[in-house]
């Protein structure tokens, strides 16, 4: 059990970092609050990692083994609207994705290990910066986090409203898709509205490429294996009330849960893009950026969070099979390296819990916070033996 006093703690952290938010890769506050923290605590902390990430190291014992504990610490680039006394005094950005609760029960469970002392093993504890761009978590590999710091898993979670207070959920394999923005710019001849024959018209080629597009995820993907959404987002032209443009920009999102279903994705976005191109005579030029991965979680580790999270809240309140999710998270690039996990914390249903990720009234519930960092310390007690 933990220290109520590391309860009231954890809350007051929460709310300090709600009060001060920072985005990106820009959290020079967060972090040094963090550092700070943990060097209070007596771990040893290594600044700077990908820009502004923190790693505490916590060694106790003689084993070899280690874990990995990954929150993330960015806001987002939103107007604050709650009324209450910590509300933002950053305007223009917020917490509005739970960044601060999951910095807050990271520490508290921290604070926990670091006082009792009553594992096996090393625990990094890992803060990183500019989740919400897809980009944090690659800043801090690309920086050696893998290669300065020996760590066998990594774990993570993150708050979600619409899921009971409390509740766990998780799966095995992916769990969350992928991030893809594409652009297509299709160049054709512009000409006088009264007289098409002259225009190699990209309006009427783009709107070919739009309908083509859809026959990805019906024609050629597996409905059973391979799910994924294309969404056209954005349709722009250079023409006029009574002009024929002459380029015709494309813009959308995809997403799908595994690497091979992308690339798939890729391939026969471009098969019909230069198809219809071709046969309308116009040019064309195709780009697909990925900015985040599939989350797949490996099958044993999540056992392991399965094993954690019965042991602190009840079989009932684990569910330990969900259906995935078609939002992204950049955790995905640490999977793609450490086998790991990533579960879901139930945020709550009702209204101070169950507004929606991303939005300018959400705020983080502060009666999971005792939750997620006792799921933490169970982690470690039962990896680091
Ligand atoms: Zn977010
Ligand atoms: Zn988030």
């Amino acid at each position: 059990m933990l220290d109520p006093h590391l309860m009231t703690q954890m809350t007051k952290w929460r709310r300090h970092l709600h009060r001060f938010p920072e985005c990106g890769f820009e959290v020079p506050l967060t972090a040094d609050f963090i550092a700070k923290k943990l060097e209070s605590f007596g771990i040893e902390v290594h600044r700077n990692i990908g820009q502004q990430g923190i790693v505490g190291v916590l060694c106790c014992g003689n084993g070899s083994s280690s874990i990995g504990l990954r929150a993330d610490m960015d806001a987002l680039f939103i107007h604050e609207e709650n009324q209450f006394e910590h509300r933002s005094q950053h305007d223009g950005k917020m917490h509005a994705c739970g960044h601060d609760g999951h910095s807050a029960m990271l520490l508290g469970a921290a604070c926990h290990l670091a006082k009792e002392k009553n594992f096996n093993g090393n625990v990094y504890f890992i803060f990183q910066p500019d989740e919400e761009h897809g980009r944090g978590a690659q800043a801090m590999i690309d920086d050696g986090l893998f290669e300065r710091f020996h760590i066998d898993a990594v774990y993570s979670l993150h708050n979600m409203p619409g899921l009971a207070e409390g509740h766990l959920s998780v799966r095995s394999g992916s769990l969350m898709a992928s991030e893809s923005s594409f652009e297509i710019i299709v160049s054709g001849i512009g000409s006088h509205a009264a007289m098409p024959h002259c225009s190699v018209d990209p309006i009427v080629t783009g709107s070919q490429i739009v309908l083509g597009l859809q026959t990805i995820v019906s024609r050629n993907l597996s409905t059973i294996a391979e799910k994924a959404v294309i969404s056209i987002c954005e349709f722009i032209t250079n023409g006029t009330v009574n002009v024929i443009p002459s380029e015709v920009i494309i813009k959308g999102d995809c997403r799908c849960f595994t690497e091979d279903t992308l690339q798939k994705i890729e391939k026969n976005m471009e098969r019909i893009v230069a198809g219809i191109c071709q046969s309308a005579g116009a040019q064309y030029k195709f780009n697909l950026t990925n900015t985040f991965y599939p989350t797949i979680n490996n099958a044993k580790i999540t056992q392991h969070v399965i094993q954690a999270a019965t042991k602190v809240i009840g079989s009932d309140k684990v569910d330990s099979n969900c259906l995935p999710l078609t939002i992204s998270e950049d955790f995905s690039s640490m999977l793609r390296i450490k086998p790991g996990s990533y579960a879901l914390l139930g945020n709550g249903t009702t209204s101070s819990g169950g507004c929606a990720l991303h939005n300018s009234k959400y705020d983080f519930n502060d009666r999971i916070l005792g939750i997620g960092a006792q799921y933490w310390v169970q982690l470690v007690h039962d990896q680091l033996t």
